[in-house]
């Protein structure tokens, strides 16, 4: 059996904790790998090997840091093929879509690139008599990032990315699920360094593990900062924890993302985006929309009609497979888990149209495959409505009134993504304006901020106050010092015994 190791150093790194996860092949439902899980002393060990790295690495002026990012994205490109085919063994999303997850991690290494003009700081010159103030921003130490299963590329990036680039060192401890691409990276950033000359042992590590090397990040004194991405209640766990042991936490959470149709909206479109949005990477998005809002019955039923046929159209198939629209969920668990949502959203009453249940793959009869559902009739009573699928079931909510829509996406517990669909500009703009919700799509079903805006969603999506890339992370990941400099001339001043003023 493969063994997927620890990369701590510069090197792999053999556990010693004698327990491990299983990787599976979602295509084939075969165990194909295990991951070795960290014990709290692993973890300290790889974060001391960060700490001395961090002074060295930290010194190392901003425009050649930014080069290592420029070199590291050239990597990862002439790499794309083979992490892209890595990706998807383990996840199950179609090559294309590993593309894809790769692809937007690379966005946020090239804002790195240009990191030293985002860490300027400010200046005032001749604040008071003589006096200049200025400000700079410094990295934090050791920081730590945990990733979930849905974007092993992605999300890594988003943080190691800007938090290397600011003069930290990081741990990353990615999803025991899909464990293979975050190690890679962290392999072809050692090789960026060597092909610049630089010794980069130490700036990168990634320790495998479960909750016990969670806790052991929450809690060690030399980790600065954390960032999280998964589940909501995990999210908050992390943020209480991280924060009540002084740590800086943006913990980001789960999603239930509606997308509103109102009646002049072009249903061909939105039929097209909707199909790619709620069952694209087999649901397993946190910016997946699987909860549609129709407002009036007309609306509602000629998109019923519509989707139904759509639906029919699409290939489930195995993840190597180009025609396919999506493939396997990541786990047996989390199928089962589906379909228990499924049965659910009967047994609650909701009507369910199409049933994703049951689908099977000739030669594939043991992978972990979903077929498309969708529901209509939901209402925001049911559990199934107010609670996080994450599989490819798509659900109607049916509104009487632009007032009635906008309420539901605002009133419920996760605020991650939104989206409208419509012609009426004015109907957007107050949507936009009114919702209670961190990212919004006018006649965008995925509303993924570009890398040099920044990611995060409100109320249960996120915990924490600053977001994901962009200008926000590099916040996230440095403190301010600022100095108040004063060179005097001639006499000794005396002593002032009030607070100082700049009259
Ligand atoms: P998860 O919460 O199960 O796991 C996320 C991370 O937490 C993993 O590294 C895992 O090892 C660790 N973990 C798991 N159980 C733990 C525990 N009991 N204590 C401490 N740590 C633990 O999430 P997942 O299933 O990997 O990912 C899917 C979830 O992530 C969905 O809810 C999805 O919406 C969310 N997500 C959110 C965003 C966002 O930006 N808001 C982005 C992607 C995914």
């Amino acid at each position: 059996m493969r063994e997927i190791t620890h990369f701590i150093d510069g090197a792999a790194k053999a556990g010693a904790s004698g327990r491990f996860g299983d990787v599976f092949n979602p295509n084939t439902g075969e165990v194909q790998a295990r991951v070795q899980l960290a014990t709290t002393a692993e973890l300290d060990a790889a974060v001391q090997v960060a700490a001395r790295a961090q002074v060295e690495w930290a010194a190392v002026n901003p425009q050649r840091r930014a080069r290592v990012m420029f070199e590291f994205k050239r990597l990862v490109e002439a790499n794309m093929d083979a992490l892209a085919h890595l990706l998807s063994s383990e996840h199950g999303k179609v090559i294309a879509d590993s593309k894809g997850d790769i692809q937007r991690g690379l966005e946020v290494i090239e804002f790195a690139c240009g990191i030293p003009h985002a860490l300027k700081g400010e200046y005032t010159e001749g604040a008071g008599p003589g006096i200049d103030v200025y400000s700079m921003r410094q990295p934090l130490g050791v920081v730590a990032g945990i990733t979930p299963f849905n974007f092993p590329a992605m999300i890594p990036m988003w943080m190691f990315g800007i938090a290397i680039a600011v003069g930290n060192t990081f741990i990353l401890k990615p999803s025991e699920r899909d464990p293979s691409v975050p190690v890679r990276l962290a392999e072809l950033f050692m090789e960026a360094g060597a092909n610049l000359g630089m010794d980069l042992k130490g700036v990168l590590n990634v320790v495998h593990g479960d909750k016990v090397s969670v806790d052991a990040i929450l809690e060690h004194p030399l980790i600065r900062a954390v960032s999280f991405v998964g589940s909501s209640d995990i999210a908050h766990y992390v943020y209480l924890t991280g924060t009540a042991n002084g740590k800086r936490v943006q913990a980001m959470g789960g999603a239930k993302n509606h997308g509103l149709v109102l009646p002049d909206a072009d249903l061909d479109q939105v039929v097209k985006d909707l199909s790619g949005a709620a069952f694209g990477s087999a649901g397993e998005r946190c910016m997946a929309l699987p909860v549609v809002v129709p407002v009036g019955k007309k609306t509602a039923d000629e998109l019923r009609e519509r989707l139904v046929a759509e639906i029919a159209t699409l290939k489930v198939g195995v993840s190597t497979d180009a025609a396919a629209h999506y493939g396997p969920v990541v786990t047996a668990a989390h199928k089962a888990k589906i379909e228990g949502y499924i049965q659910m959203g009967v047994d609650e009453g909701a009507e369910l149209v199409v049933d994703g249940r049951g689908f099977t793959l000739q030669g594939y009869e043991k992978g972990f495959f979903v077929g498309p559902s969708l529901f209509d009739g939901v209402k925001p009573t049911m559990k199934t409505y107010q609670e996080e699928i994450f599989g490819p079931v798509l659900q109607m909510v049916r509104a009487e009134s632009f007032e009635e829509a906008l309420a539901l996406p605002s009133n419920h517990q996760y605020g991650n993504g939104v989206a409208i669909f419509t012609r009426n500009g004015r109907a957007a703009r107050e949507f936009a304006a009114r919702v209670n919700v961190g990212m919004v799509g006018i006649n965008v079903p995925i509303p993924v901020p570009v890398a040099y805006h920044s990611f995060g969603g409100w109320k249960r999506s996120a915990f924490g106050d600053v977001n994901q890339h962009g200008m926000e992370g590099v916040r996230f990941y440095t403190k301010v010092k600022t100095i108040t400099a004063r060179w005097p001339e001639g006499d000794v001043a005396d002593s002032a015994f009030v607070i100082p003023t700049m009259k």
